[in-house]
């Protein structure tokens, strides 16, 4: 699982699987598990992504 910064100097979690990013260190947890498992995506967890507008690189 990936830490960064975003724009807003928040901390941010990156899947390491799905790249997908979380404000949240527990869903993106959780987002990992899943992915490693299932291969597939969770809505469950999904729906706390962070979308591309509220973060850049
Ligand atoms: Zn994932």
């Amino acid at each position: 699982m990936g830490k960064t910064i975003n724009q807003n100097h928040q901390i941010v979690y990156t899947c390491s699987e799905c790249k997908m990013k979380y404000y949240d260190e527990a869903t993106a947890k959780r987002c990992e598990e899943w992915c490693k498992k299932n291969k597939s995506c969770n809505l469950d967890i999904i729906k706390y992504v962070i979308k591309k507008d509220e973060y850049t690189d």
